[in-house]
């Protein structure tokens, strides 16, 4: 294999470019490929720690039934067999593929030409139905097709950019570097949308921290406003767009005043008419918006909200210009492309007699579905209610990403039968499987990924897969074909799939569809290898790829006219109570990715945020008697799980924040999706993940335990526990409230009761007890118990494993669960790249008088490679400078 790989990262829907390297020992380094469109050679903290990642400790290594490792064919005959028969007894709807925006395009385009082609029934609906299906719905309502309008340049070339429901700086965090780096150029006015002050707000002129859920309402009065001060642009919306007058009448009736929509919204008046004020009066403006906008019961309309105001202002397709979705995963728009989402065919065609009778041809398909199938949440119930006897879940983890996830557990356990096909040996979702089948990822896999821009980039492999893994493509078109569809499915190459896939996106085209990459429909496996980045539409007219699309019309509604949306404010489905008083708001960390299992292999940034956890704001935390670092039992009328306290004054009172990341793989009762209930928005059937009533109090655990091992701690069993990879070390934390007898004896089940030296501290009456197990003077296991909330921190615990030998210094240190005499506690991290801790940082603003984020780069080198805690470094300053005598810092540093 090459020994520098050009390649795309496997996270967020920016879709970096990365060079993969490989040094004389075989050890890799993966850096940002300054070639590439998307980044110009920028990674974020994630992106930097890919090479750490690629470790295949946990990796699923044969195909598994029941318990049994088997072979390949032994495993691919009975899934071909079950499935048959499950489809000749009970039909095609019997039967479902869930799957994947980490899937490669080729993959994804397999999976669907069976089910839709082949099987005749659209039952393949995807993880991305998450993500963005609001986002596909409002597009498809406006353009007549799922086109994102722009390119991320236009970030960077506009004068105003709109933030809505997007953590930028967390979530697509090279597209926030981009930004941030524009606005130090030319100035560029941040405006953030977003019921939280997150990291996002660093950079921003104004935070509008919105009441949860009343988008379309600001974006309707934005869209009175801007008719009201002569903001049309008559040649653009006369000419190439339909449907104002009831859009503006719509809006007029649900925004009838400024005072009203401040006071609905939970906004200053003052603030919403500054913000409205520049939004007027900024031609280039871009609004980008995520998971805040689309994860609701009203995604779809609160997208056509924002698409109205850039309809009305003809700002779309222009540079600086136009309506901006991401997506969350790597793959989501590949997904898109092919026909992923259960309601749509291949190719970005629909369920239209016209578009079923073509794809039918193209295909030779002998059971064309005719009708859309099951989206992800009805999926699943109707797996629950036995409609779904036969299910194949392919690279996602749904028993923890999906709402309700105790009742996906119990339908994946009463479906007679399960596949699951996936890289790792073990997640939430395979204890339910009937056959298991191993794949390759990231480094292994060969195809093609879609970014947020319509950009399609290789992810090419550069290391052998380990065992019998294989190729998510490969594996269907096997099963395929053990089904009777030889003929159809004999490709021998992921290049072939992806000619396939290109020429269907060509056939019958003539420009009436968006998605064209007819210019490559003709591509030999060579110049697949070698294929560049590029945009589509890529059509076959030789004029090259389309960067921007819409500036002039030329939308793909029949009439070929953009469509205004009439929509009105809804309320979220789900309503706060007396017993569920607080809303829950979830998302995404700086440095975890879906349910971790690539990112917790990487001890930098593992410890960024260790454990599952609840924000909540200071007031409301001291009405419910919760203090940084307590426990939290947080109910909804779905479920309960246990989280860590953080004290955070950027949420609203009434309101908390919980990650997603955190499965029963390596947690105890750490699943937010949990609590969250199946209710969808009722276009796009995309579930309301941002506004679940939930009810808080405080957990009191009898003890509290940290356990820092060498091997992987093993026996655990608590309330609560959570467990991440550290440097050379797995770092557990745990909480009961069980008695315990015999410490001595726990301590030694954690540490694997080796015959090593031993070291223990026991305080029974102040319920503390501390244990270490020692070998040739190397610290292996290091046991902290206290019935307080005063355990050490896990950065100073982990440290101690880099020691080769303890000295009586280090040896007391252990026992007294806290660094010896001057030794320094870097404290929790916050620069992942350079493994910077706050207690590091707050040390050099007080000593070495660095007052700024660049002063603290040049100091301590954090935040100077990705830049992804630039935001936490400036959020510490701020608290550091204004502190006891901070108003004589503060002038040193304005
Ligand atoms: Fe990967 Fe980070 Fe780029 Fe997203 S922003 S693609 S996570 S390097």
């Amino acid at each position: 294999m090459a020994s520098a790989v050009r390649t795309t990262c496997p996270y967020c829907g920016v879709g970096c470019g990365v060079v993969v390297s490989k040094d004389e020992n075989g050890a890799f380094s993966v850096k940002g490929d300054p070639e590439h469109p998307a980044n110009f050679g920028r990674l974020c903290s994630k992106g930097s720690a890919l090479a750490e990642t690629l470790v295949d400790d946990s990796r699923l290594l044969r195909p598994i039934i029941g318990e049994t490792p088997i072979n390949w064919k032994a495993a691919l005959d009975l899934i071909a067999t079950e499935f048959s028969k499950t489809i000749e007894q009970h039909g095609p709807d019997s039967v479902a593929f869930y799957v994947s925006g980490q899937l490669m395009t080729e993959a994804y385009y397999v999976a669907n030409k069976l089910m839709k082609g082949y099987i005749g029934s659209a039952n393949i609906d995807t993880n991305s139905r998450l993500c963005m299906a609001s986002s596909v719905v409002g597009h498809k309502r406006a353009f007549g097709s799922d086109t994102v309008p722009g390119t991320y340049r236009d970030l960077e070339l506009a004068d105003l950019v709109v933030l809505v429901g997007t953590n930028l700086a967390w979530c697509h965090p090279v597209l926030y570097q981009r930004l941030a780096a524009a606005k130090k150029e030319h100035g560029t006015k941040v405006v953030v949308i977003d019921p939280r002050r997150t990291a996002t707000c660093d950079i921003a002129d104004m935070h509008l921290p919105i009441k949860s859920g009343s988008d379309v309402r600001l974006f309707n009065a934005l869209l009175s406003r801007l008719a009201t001060d002569n903001r049309l642009n008559p040649t653009f919306a006369e000419q190439y767009t339909e449907g104002l007058d009831k859009a503006l009448e719509a809006a007029n009736e649900d925004a009838p005043n400024l005072r009203a929509v401040a006071e609905a919204c939970g906004l200053p008046m003052r603030d919403l008419a500054q913000f409205f004020d520049w939004f007027c009066a900024t031609d280039k403006t871009v609004t980008v918006y995520s998971q805040g906008v689309n994860q609701s019961s009203q995604g779809a309309d609160k997208v056509n909200a924002i698409l109205n105001c850039h309809l009305l202002t003809g700002r779309i397709g222009q540079p600086g210009c136009g309506p901006f979705s991401v997506t969350g995963q790597p793959n989501a728009m590949g997904g898109r492309e092919v026909g992923g989402l259960a309601n749509t065919l291949a190719a970005h065609m629909d369920f239209d007699t016209d578009s079923i009778d073509r794809v039918q041809r193209f295909w030779d398909a002998p059971n064309m579905a005719t009708k859309p199938g099951l989206k992800a949440v009805d999926l699943f119930d109707a797996v629950h209610s036995g409609k779904i006897k036969a299910l194949w879940i392919m690279a996602t983890n749904p028993a923890v990403s999906l709402p309700e996830a105790d009742k996906v557990r119990e339908a994946l356990n009463k479906c007679p039968f399960v596949v699951v096909s996936d890289c790792v040996s073990s997640n939430d979702t395979m204890q339910y499987a009937d056959v298991l089948l191993p794949t390759t990822t990231w480094g292994e896999r060969d195809g093609t990924v879609t970014n947020s821009e319509r950009r399609i980039s290789r992810q090419r492999p550069f290391k052998r897969p380990p065992g019998d893994a294989r190729e998510d493509w490969d594996i269907i078109c096997d099963v395929a074909r053990r089904m009777g569809y030889k003929d159809a499915f004999s490709f021998e190459t992921v290049a072939e799939v992806f000619k396939e896939h290109a020429q269907l996106s060509a056939f019958e085209n003539d420009g009436q569809r968006d998605f064209d990459i007819g210019g490559i429909a003709h591509l030999g496996p060579q110049a697949y290898e070698v294929l560049e980045p590029f945009q589509w539409p890529l059509r076959s007219d030789g004029k090259g790829e389309q960067e921007r699309l819409f500036g002039s019309g030329a939308f793909f509604a029949a009439n070929g006219k953009g469509q205004f949306i009439a929509v009105s404010h809804r309320p979220p489905e789900n309503h706060i109570s007396e017993r569920f008083p607080f809303i829950l708001n979830t998302g995404r960390v700086r440095d975890h990715w879906h349910t971790m299992t690539r990112t917790g292999l990487s001890p930098r940034l593992a410890l960024h945020r260790s454990e599952p956890f609840l924000e909540i704001g200071p007031d409301d935390a001291d009405v419910l008697h919760l203090s940084e670092g307590d426990l939290a039992e947080v109910n909804s009328p779905k479920g309960r799980v246990l989280l860590r306290v953080r004290l955070d004054d950027g949420l609203q009172p009434g309101t908390v924040f919980a990650p997603i990341h955190w499965s029963d793989t390596n947690s105890a009762n750490g699943v937010v999706g949990r609590l969250i209930a199946g209710v969808t928005d009722p276009y796009s059937g995309q579930p309301e993940s941002k506004h679940t009533p939930v009810a808080i109090a405080k957990f009191l655990p009898k003890w509290q335990a940290l356990v820092v091992s060498r091997i992987k701690t093993s026996g655990a069993s608590a309330e609560y526990w959570a467990s991440v990879t550290g440097h050379d070390c797995t770092i557990t934390t745990f909480a009961g409230t069980e008695d315990i007898t015999d410490w001595q004896k726990w301590a030694r089940r954690m540490s694997g009761d080796s015959g090593h030296e031993w070291l223990t501290f026991s305080d029974p009456s102040g319920g503390r007890h501390r244990f270490a197990t020692l070998k040739n003077g190397r610290v292996e296991s290091a046991i902290f118990v206290s019935n307080r909330n005063d355990l050490p921190s896990l950065e100073w615990a982990q440290a101690q494993f880099a020691l080769d030998r303890l000295d009586e210094r280090d040896r007391s240190g252990l026992l007294a669960g806290r660094p010896a005499n001057d030794a320094f506690d870097p404290g929790p991290m916050v620069c992942s790249c350079f493994s910077v801790g706050v207690n590091t940082i707050r040390r050099a603003i007080a000593e070495q008088n660095t007052l700024t984020v660049e002063a603290i780069g040049a100091a301590l080198q954090a935040g100077t490679n990705c830049g992804s805690c630039k935001p936490e470094i400036q959020a510490l300053l701020d608290t550091e400078l204004t502190s006891a005598d901070g108003n004589m810092l503060q002038q040193e540093a304005s």
